[in-house]
């Protein structure tokens, strides 16, 4: 037997539901939002990501599906959905329009990395972008929406975590000093750390080893490092939040490690998660485009893995509650009567017309069977036709819900049908 590749995941109903009600409800949000949708394409050249995702990344090192075409190109599957969004922004011209520009996308994304419980080498993220404004307020946006997010999962008691990394200019100030604290400590520090130190010093913050923690407790941290424009949108950022009553913590190792990370970065968690509490993360990017070939064109936004969204609204308070049943089973065996098999297609095909999900059997098995088979797709009402309805001009509508069953004429079955549906008949 064949299977499916290690990291995949099929997606079958009753899930594929939940699935189709949480991207039905964040492509309702992004809407109240004003974000619009932008579809690239799931593969890019391999350069995209290697130059915005970082050559010292696990992503860019270890984890990327890279491959040769047949005209040799070398190409990604892509790990991540920023840097084809601002790709395609400057590439399209989107930069010239009307700013900012708002955009949002939700689909699959690729990573080879070691499949565990939830997670796949073929996973779905859906993200917002704002490009062209360099407003603190945009950041405030873009978390508003993330916070709305967890609101609408029913995830109570969620903590948004943010900082700020300041911007090329005044980091170069900090980095001095940080890189001359940790080089004063190498002992202290392990062999990843001292690697970063070289590529990416910053990075060490995020490091999970306690040695690491403790020795990085009082390094230098940038926001007393900031330049005059990255205070104010700091101080901005913050006015802002306890004006609208959100409540945030200031968490000085939230960081990012490249040049074109800029200012803002937040984190919202939920600790019923447990020890991978993030569900989504985000951050302002203001030197991308130029990094992309484009002029200076700043950058907002947020990614979350709609798996681990799943995973968290199980534990809400608000589970996805998908309609998995259908309106109407129309049961008609196979008697040998050719105005059976009529009456029965016909009245199928008229709900179906008039927007009621349907079924039948297309085995036309006894009553019995069809009753089962009825029940198994949790129809709400079945609509039986047999001979002596024929004989007689009715047909004889069960409620499955309610258990009563009515003969009515089979004119008017049709209404009767729409009106019991929208609830008018118990
Ligand atoms: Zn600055
Ligand atoms: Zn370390």
């Amino acid at each position: 037997m064949l299977r499916a590749p290690r990291g995949t995941n099929d997606i079958l109903p009753p899930e594929s539901h939940k699935w189709a009600c949480l991207e039905l409800l964040l492509r309702r949000l992004s809407k109240i939002y004003s974000f619009e949708e932008i579809r690239t394409p799931i593969f890019e050249y391999t350069e995209l990501f290697s130059r915005t995702v970082g050559e010292s990344t696990d992503i860019v090192r270890k984890e990327m599906y890279t491959f040769r075409d047949k005209g040799g190109r070398e190409l990604t599957l892509r790990p991540e959905g920023t840097a084809p969004v601002a790709r395609a922004f400057l590439e399209r011209g989107l930069d010239r329009g009307a700013l900012p520009k708002k955009l949002f996308y939700l689909g699959p994304m690729f990573r080879y990395e070691k499949p565990q419980a939830g997670r796949y080498r073929e996973f779905v993220q859906y993200g917002v972008e704002i490009l062209g404004s360099p407003s603190a307020y945009s950041d405030v946006e873009v978390i508003l929406l993330a916070v709305r997010i967890a609101e609408e999962l029913g995830l109570m008691g969620t903590t948004l975590y943010i900082n700020t990394i300041g911007c090329p200019k005044c980091r170069r100030v900090h980095r001095e000093d940080f890189v001359k604290h940790i080089s004063g400590r190498v002992g202290e520090f392990c062999p990843d750390c001292l690697e970063r130190l070289d590529r990416n010093p910053l990075r060490i913050l995020d490091c999970k080893n306690d040695a690491c923690r403790r020795a990085t407790a009082d390094v230098p941290l940038i926001r007393d490092y900031l330049c005059d424009d990255c205070r104010e949108h700091w101080v901005t950022l913050q006015d802002s939040l306890r004006s609208l009553g959100l409540e945030y913590t200031v968490d000085p190792t939230l960081v990012r490690g490249f040049d074109y990370y800029t200012k803002t970065v937040f984190e919202l968690k939920w600790p019923p998660l447990g020890a991978q509490d993030a569900i989504i993360g985000g951050g302002r990017y203001d030197g991308l485009i130029e990094e992309l070939g484009g002029k200076p064109c700043p950058g907002m936004g947020f990614a979350v893995g709609v798996e681990r969204l799943l995973l968290a609204a199980e534990k809400g308070d608000k589970p996805l509650a998908p309609d998995v049943s259908i309106d109407c089973f129309v049961l008609f065996p196979d008697t040998g009567d050719k105005r059976v098999t009529e009456a029965g297609f016909g009245l199928l095909n008229d709900l179906r017309c008039s927007g009621l999900s349907s079924d039948f059997d297309p085995l036309r098995r006894s009553m019995k069977a069809q009753m089962k088979h009825a029940d198994r797709l949790k129809a709400k009402y079945v609509a039986i036709i047999g001979e002596e309805e024929i004989e007689q001009g009715f047909i004889t509508i069960r409620s499955m819900e309610h258990g009563w069953q009515k003969q009515v004429p089979a004119g008017s079955v049709l209404d009767f049908m729409k009106e019991a549906v929208s609830g008018g008949t118990d």
